[in-house]
């Protein structure tokens, strides 16, 4: 995307000499992600001069009418509004990327596809019968296109940075589909798993927090969600093989990525036993 690009939405040719549109959209979800774009701090200023910061309600009440060139869309669909909103925010959308393990995978809060709701409201709420909440927590993807994935809880900083200048560039993010073990290696960690038996997500976590946990010789908490190709009950084989009991394997699994789907599939599986 660029300001001397031809932009096209719903069929809609825009002026050619104009700054591109950001807008940034909130579902369920903690604002920590949306914080990252804030605590670009030196680059905000610089995007502030390339972009037209069009809709952001958590830094600026100011609002420009959509459509909007790029959004990124920050949390997970929880509620009947959700559900309806996000489609208006695509039709609202030429570009549409996603942010955080809430919008890509479900978030924390997709505990609940694993448990009754209603229980969980009646033990949150003194009156649950006004909660007008889903069953489940989805991802974006699962309710409308999305043109790219950020992983991370909360994304990457620098990622996040490479996703908006891919979008001003008009060209595919360069983000590595490497796993956490990559990263791992690359900063010459010695390895938690092998050499300290602590358990560590990092062979099936997907890179971009340049492994930080390991580094502190703290194992992967699997903040980026699956890696594009895992083999999760290989790693669970291993986890057990340590003294892992299975329930606490289940949980290692069930954390800020619980719903994707290798996660998922595999903490079914554990939960069900031998
Ligand atoms: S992905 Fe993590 S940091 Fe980002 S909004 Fe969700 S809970 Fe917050
Ligand atoms: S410490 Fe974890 S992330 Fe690093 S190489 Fe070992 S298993 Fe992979």
């Amino acid at each position: 995307m660029s300001g001397q690009v031809e932009v096209q939405v719903e069929g809609q040719v825009e002026p050619q000499d104009r700054r591109p549109s950001l807008a940034v959209w909130k579902f369920a979800s903690c604002d920590g992600c949306q914080l990252t774009l804030l605590n670009c701090e030196e680059e905000l200023l610089a995007l502030a001069t390339r972009v037209d910061i069009a809709y952001f309600p958590e830094a600026t009440r100011a609002v420009v009418e959509g459509p909007y060139d790029l959004s990124l869309v920050e949390g997970s669909v929880t509620t009947p509004h959700d559900a309806e909103r996000i489609l208006e925010v695509r039709r609202q959308s030429r570009r549409l990327v996603t942010i955080g393990a809430c919008a890509t995978a479900g978030g924390i809060q997709a505990l609940r596809n694993f448990a009754d709701v209603a229980e969980f409201t009646a033990a949150v709420y003194a009156h649950p019968d006004y909660i007008r909440t889903l069953s489940t927590s989805t991802p974006i993807s699962a309710h409308v296109k999305v043109d790219f994935e950020l992983r991370g809880c909360p994304i990457d900083r620098g990622q996040l940075l490479e996703v908006l200048a891919a979008a001003l560039q008009n060209r595919k993010p360069r983000i590595s589909a490497e796993s956490v073990c990559v990263e791992c290696k690359r900063r010459g960690n010695p390895c938690v798993l092998v050499a300290d038996g602590t358990p560590c997500l990092g062979p099936v976590t997907h890179a971009g927090c340049g492994a930080l946990c390991p580094s502190y010789r703290r194992g992967c908490y699997g903040c980026f969600g699956p890696a594009d190709t895992t083999n999760a009950s290989s790693l669970s084989g291993r986890l057990v093989d340590l003294g892992m009991p299975g329930r606490d394997v289940v949980r290692v699994f069930r954390t800020f990525n619980a719903a994707a789907p290798p996660f998922a599939t595999e903490s079914t599986r554990q939960e069900a036993g031998p």
